[in-house]
C-alpha cells in the first residue's frame, strides 16, 4: 500500500484581492520504502507541498492520504496528532533545544505520544546508536557539530518509527562534508527499509535519493528514477 498519495492536490493563497495558485493539481504516490526527492526552484511550490506532506496545512482542492488516512479534511488537533504520530520531521535549522541534551531532544516525540519514560529512555538511546551518536547522548547541542547536531534530529525523527520522514532542506545549513554525511545516513535509512521524502531546491543533493519529483510552477514537470542510487 502507498505511505503517501496526493490526488490533484491544489493550494490557494487568498490575500484580500489577490489569489496565488502555489499548487496546481499535483498528483503523487509514494510507497513504503522508497526515497524520494522533491525538487524545484525557489517558488515553484515545494514548501507548500512540504506543509501538506507534513499535515501543517491542508489541500484547497484534492485529497491525501497518509498510511491508508485521508487527512485533507482534518482539523488541526487531528493533524497535530497524525503529525506526531506518523512522521519523522528533519528541517535545515535542526530546531534541537538547546538546554538539553541529545537525547533529551530525541525522546520528545515520545514524549508527546505518551510512550512511559524508561522506554523512551531506551528508544533515544537506540536511536542515537542507529545514526552513530552513541558516544554523544549526553551533549547538548552547541558542543555538537552541525553534522552532529542534524544526525540528532534525524535521530528524534526515527523515534516515534514513523510511516513517514520528511526532509525539509536537511543540508542547507551543512558545509560540504556534513552534507555528504547526513545524505549518506539517509541513504542509509533508506537501505533498512525506512520510506523518506527530501525536499531541496539543489538538484545535486536530489540526485542523493533513489527517485526524482521535480515540480515547477505548482506542477509535477518530471518524476525518475535515479539510474546510480538506490
Ligand atoms: P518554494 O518553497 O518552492 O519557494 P512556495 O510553496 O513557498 O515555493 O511558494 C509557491 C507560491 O506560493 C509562490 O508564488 C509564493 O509566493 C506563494 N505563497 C507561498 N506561501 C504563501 C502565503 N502564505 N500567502 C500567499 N502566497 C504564498
Ligand atoms: P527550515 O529550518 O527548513 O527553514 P522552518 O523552520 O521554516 O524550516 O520550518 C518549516 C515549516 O515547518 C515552518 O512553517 C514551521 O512553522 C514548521 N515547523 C517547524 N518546526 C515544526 C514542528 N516541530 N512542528 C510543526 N511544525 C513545525
Amino acid at each position: 500500500a502507498p505511505v503517501l498519495q496526493l490526488t490533484d492536490v491544489r493550494k490557494r493563497y487568498e490575500t484580500g484581492a489577490l489569489a496565488v495558485d502555489a499548487l496546481r493539481g499535483v498528483s503523487l504516490q509514494v510507497n513504503a520504502g522508497e526515497y524520494v526527492a522533491v525538487v524545484g526552484p525557489s517558488g515553484s511550490g515545494k514548501s507548500t507541498l512540504m506543509h501538506i506532506l507534513g499535515c501543517l496545512d491542508t489541500p484547497t482542492a484534492g485529497t491525501y492520504h497518509l498510511a491508508g488516512v485521508d487527512v485533507s479534511a482534518m482539523d488541526e488537533t487531528a493533524l497535530a496528532h497524525v503529525r506526531n504520530a506518523r512522521i519523522g520531521f528533519v528541517f535545515q535549522q535542526f530546531h534541537l533545544l538547546p538546554s538539553l541534551p541529545a537525547w533529551r531532544n530525541v525522546e520528545l516525540p515520545l514524549l508527546y505520544a505518551g510512550t512511559p519514560r524508561s522506554e523512551r529512555r531506551e528508544r533515544a538511546m537506540a536511536a542515537l546508536e542507529r545514526v552513530g551518536l552513541a558516544d554523544r547522548v549526553d551533549h547538548k547541542p552547541n558542543e555538537l557539530s552541525g553534522g552532529q547536531q542534524q544526525r540528532v534530529a534525524v535521530a528524534r525523527a526515527l523515534v516515534t518509527e514513523p510511516a513517514l520522514i520528511l526532509a525539509d532542506e536537511p543540508t542547507g545549513n551543512l558545509d560540504s562534508k556534513s552534507t555528504a554525511d547526513v545524505l549518506g545516513l539517509l541513504a542509509d535509512l533508506h537501505a533498512g527499509g525506512r520510506t523518506i521524502v527530501l525536499i531541496t531546491h539543489d538538484a545535486e543533493v536530489a540526485e542523493a535519493a533513489a527517485r526524482v519529483v521535480r515540480i515547477a510552477d505548482g506542477l509535477v514537470t518530471e518524476d525518475y528514477l535515479n539510474g546510480g542510487a538506490v
